[in-house]
């Protein structure tokens, strides 16, 4: 009878050990990988692409992603907050593998001109290695502000630089690329999920991150028609314009605008005229959308006083961007 025992365990083990092999990935918990209030003062602009193929989809079966994109992109309205400081943090505790800190902040103006970051896509970045074959890295962090070294230990939360423009970034923002055994893991879904978006969902966030496809990046007034470059830029964010200024522009700023979508705009001089006035149907979708309504200064001067700016976007009869914006003239 005893010497059956070992070829018996020995069958135990080889059962266990196979049996783990099917099982589901550990999974890793991530905090949110940027110091702010989502939905509020950051977006996520660009999700992982669930698409294996040359289409692209993300989470929500939505547009808010490209072909190939490995990562989340968690954006900032503008350069000027970019320059206030805006910490990217580490989503879990472990060791950080790998540094880069030393690439300029230019931010890429034509997408398509990405000649210049060819190798250092990532920018300065940093990658963490959580134990267990799951690794975070973060992409485009603003130059010289990497304070963690290769080696060192940090916590959820730990501060590993700030938010910047550097390598392949047309807007300001934290890539934050999740990896398990060296495959790239969305982690709206978690590493069991099958490709496409209808696929079960077991999210790696702590807690849940809204999948928010659509909203309001900023809005504000100009003397001039402005450019999207400029408002990524910080450019226009007054509240004040002067009466001699040759217009004056009441500007929206917005993401995940869809075919079909309704925009409703007015401008309202001091007097409570309407000044401006535009109701329209968005021809296509766009990621990145700049609404604008203005006035031209006609005369010696503007109306001084209060001008109202009012935006809203509706698909479906559902309101999803309502802002009002108010301008002094003086
Ligand atoms: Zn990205």
């Amino acid at each position: 009878m005893r010497r059956k025992l070992l070829p018996v365990l020995l069958g135990v083990f080889l059962a266990l050990g196979c049996g783990l092999m099917t099982q589901a990935a550990p999974s890793l918990k991530l905090g949110q990988p940027i110091d702010c209030q989502l939905g509020e003062n950051c977006f996520v602009l660009i999700y992982p692409d669930r698409d294996p193929g040359p289409e692209a989809t993300d989470v929500g079966c939505g547009r808010m992603t490209y072909d190939g994109h490995k990562g989340t992109d968690f954006a900032i309205p503008d350069e000027r907050v970019m320059a206030q400081g805006v910490a990217v943090k580490a989503a879990a505790a472990g060791t950080v593998l790998r540094v880069r800190n030393d690439i300029a902040d230019q931010r890429i103006k034509d997408p398509t001109e990405t000649s210049g970051v060819e190798g250092i896509e990532c920018g300065n970045g940093v990658v963490i290695d959580h134990g267990q074959e799951w690794e975070t890295q973060y992409c485009h962090l603003r130059e010289g502000s990497v304070g963690v070294q290769p080696g060192e230990k940090v916590a959820e939360g730990s501060v590993l630089g700030l938010v910047g423009t550097s390598g392949k970034a047309s807007f300001p923002h934290v890539h934050l690329s999740v990896r398990y055994q060296g495959q790239v893991v969305d982690p709206y879904v978690g590493p069991n999920a099958k490709p496409g978006c209808q696929t079960s969902k077991q999210p790696l966030w702590k807690t849940d991150l809204p999948y928010q496809p659509t909203g309001l990046i900023r809005a504000g007034f100009a003397p001039q028609l402005p450019e999207l470059d400029q408002l990524w830029s910080g450019d226009f964010s007054d509240s004040n314009l002067v009466a001699n200024s040759p217009a004056v522009v009441f500007w929206v700023q917005s993401f995940g605008v869809l075919e079909g979508d309704q925009e409703r705009v007015k401008l309202l001089n001091p007097t409570g005229e309407v000044a401006a006035n535009l109701e329209r149907s968005l021809p296509n979708d766009q990621r990145v959308w700049v609404s604008s309504i203005g006035k031209k200064n006609t005369s010696t001067a503007l109306t001084i006083g209060q001008w109202i700016g009012k935006y809203q976007l509706l698909r479906d009869n559902q309101v999803l961007v309502d802002v009002e914006k108010t301008l002094r003239v003086e």
